[in-house]
């Protein structure tokens, strides 16, 4: 990587109807590690905009949808390759732009170029079953079609892996797609439609338009001609958009907040049990929807896991995320930080201690963490997406499953014991999408299925995994006599 190409400021452009389209520049986004380095400039969409990208994409559903599944899978795949080519430029960009560190980042791109291959490979499974009919001379078969232009908005924390694992199953399926990423991470997702782009995406098929959600994801979610649109982000944007989704009777699928909970039971190590929690709080800078935010323990075992809590968190190395030897970048924006330390602010007025962390410079906040948390608090029951850990007492292994099941969320849950039983009922008891034993709360294998429960997502239909395809399609039944 040349030097240059480390400090390149990015000039991002709407795709539209395969072509680049040039509006003035009004939004700029810099470094969080470095606020100096001007990442990226790039427009905001207005609604006439939107309105040309879903044009678009409604003029090329049908040519789309008439390849063979194999024909759109090959453009999947070949955009995989790509987009692993460029891999290490692309994570340095998305380090640059988002702030994770460049080994999280590069996990990012290699997760994406896996579940591009995944979703590729999908052209060649069954879509439907062959069904034996009352009528013996009669072909009775369900196939899956899709279902038309579908609409993306996506967040800024995973800004190549949440695209992807939505653009690829739509795409394979024969959707053409509207993606609005969000407005930190311009040059990012301009870099990963490039991919496609050369991969040799037909016009019209992949658009992209880069804008505030309230104007330009509103207008697409407004927008009559989208049938469907995939929305993953926090849990009041999610509503609103459901309700807009509502009224039009569009198919939606929302991916939201989490306040993900980690029970570590008496049995348990406590320097392992410590790093699985540590890992799951202050990984990704806390910013992971699925990251551990609280820390559940019984009665009369806190000092023995608080002790590795705080030697485990010594370990964390926070600077500039583009070093190698930094474990932990920069929150995204001062807004966010502002939150993640209201947070801890009003916990410390509350009564709550301070075992770890707690300050901030520049965006670079401490891995924090703090005991004495009152269950009624805001920081107990609502989501910070910060470096911030809560460390709540259970009385007892039921009481400690209730207080996981409290918050208004469920997207994952996890409990480090090696007792079979206890392990089992948890799985069976904690209301999460996602249940991890002896595995930190963040993480997912591309084929597995993702979601939450609650008002973690509105749980129609999950994502990654084969159930991906389920949203992007529709069932037909043809009955075909003879
Ligand atoms: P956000 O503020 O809800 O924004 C998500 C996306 O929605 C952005 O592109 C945003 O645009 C857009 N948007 C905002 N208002 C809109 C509106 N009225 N109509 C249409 N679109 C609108 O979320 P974020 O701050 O980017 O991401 C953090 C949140 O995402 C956290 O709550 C986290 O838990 C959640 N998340 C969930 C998952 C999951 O799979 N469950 C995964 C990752 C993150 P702009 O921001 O550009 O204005
Ligand atoms: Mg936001």
């Amino acid at each position: 990587m040349s030097v240059s190409e480390m400090t390149q400021v990015r000039d991002v452009r709407h795709f539209v109807g395969g072509a680049w389209i040039d509006r003035e520049s009004t939004e700029s986004r810099t470094n969080p590690a470095d606020p100096t380095d001007l990442v990226s400039r790039a427009p905001d969409a207005d609604r006439g905009v939107v309105a040309e990208a879903v044009e678009a994409a409604q003029e090329a559903t049908h040519p789309w949808g008439a390849l063979s599944a194999q024909e759109r899978g090959a453009v999947v795949a070949e955009a995989a390759r790509i987009l692993d080519g460029r891999a290490a430029e692309i994570a340095q960009l998305l380090t640059r732009e988002e702030g994770k560190t460049l080994a999280e980042a590069a996990g990012e791109v290699d997760r994406a170029v896996r579940m591009l291959t995944f979703y590729a490979a999908q052209a060649w499974h069954p879509l439907g079953a062959t069904l034996p009919s009352a009528d013996g001379r009669t072909h009775l078969y369900t196939t899956r079609v899709p279902v038309g232009v579908v609409g993306l908005i996506t967040p800024w924390n995973f800004p190549v892996a949440i695209p992807v694992w939505k653009l690829a199953p739509a795409l394979v399926a024969g959707n053409s797609v509207v993606l609005k990423p969000s407005s930190y991470v311009p040059a990012t997702t301009q870099a990963l439609l490039e991919c496609f782009v050369e991969a040799g995406i037909p016009a019209g098929v992949l658009n992209v338009v880069y804008g505030s959600g309230s104007r330009a994801g509103q207008a697409l979610v407004d927008d009559e001609r989208v049938a469907a649109l995939s929305f993953t982000g926090s849990s009041g944007v999610g509503r609103g958009i459901n309700l807009a989704a509502a009224a039009r009777m569009a198919r939606v699928q929302l991916e939201m907040g989490g306040k993900n909970a980690m029970v570590v039971l008496p049995d348990a190590d406590p320097a392992a049990a410590a790093d699985l929690c540590v890992r799951g709080a202050f990984g990704l800078t806390g910013q992971a929807c699925t990251a551990t935010s609280r820390v559940i323990v019984l009665r009369g075992d806190e000092h023995r896991l608080l002790d590795a809590l705080v030697a485990r968190t010594a370990e964390i190395v926070t600077g500039d995320p583009l070093d190698p030897r930094t474990t932990m970048g920069p929150v995204v924006t001062d807004r966010q930080l502002a939150t993640d330390v209201g947070y801890v602010d009003q916990a410390l007025a509350a009564g709550a201690e301070l075992v770890a962390g707690g300050t901030a410079e520049g965006l670079f906040l401490e891995p924090t963490i703090l005991r004495n948390v009152h269950r009624d608090s805001a920081i107990a029951n609502e989501e910070v997406f910060g470096p911030v850990l809560s460390v709540l007492v259970a009385d007892s292994r039921e009481d400690a499953v209730n207080l996981l099941n409290s918050t208004e969320y469920g997207l994952t849950a996890g409990v480090v014991t090696n007792d079979v039983e206890s392990a089992m009922s948890f799985a069976r008891d904690a209301d999460a999408g996602v249940i991890k034993i002896n595995r930190q709360t963040p993480g997912t294998d591309v084929n597995a299925p993702f979601g939450g429960n609650r008002s973690s997502s509105n749980g129609l239909f999950r994502e990654q995994g084969l159930t991906a395809t389920e949203f992007f399609t529709r069932v037909k039944t043809v009955y075909l006599g003879y």
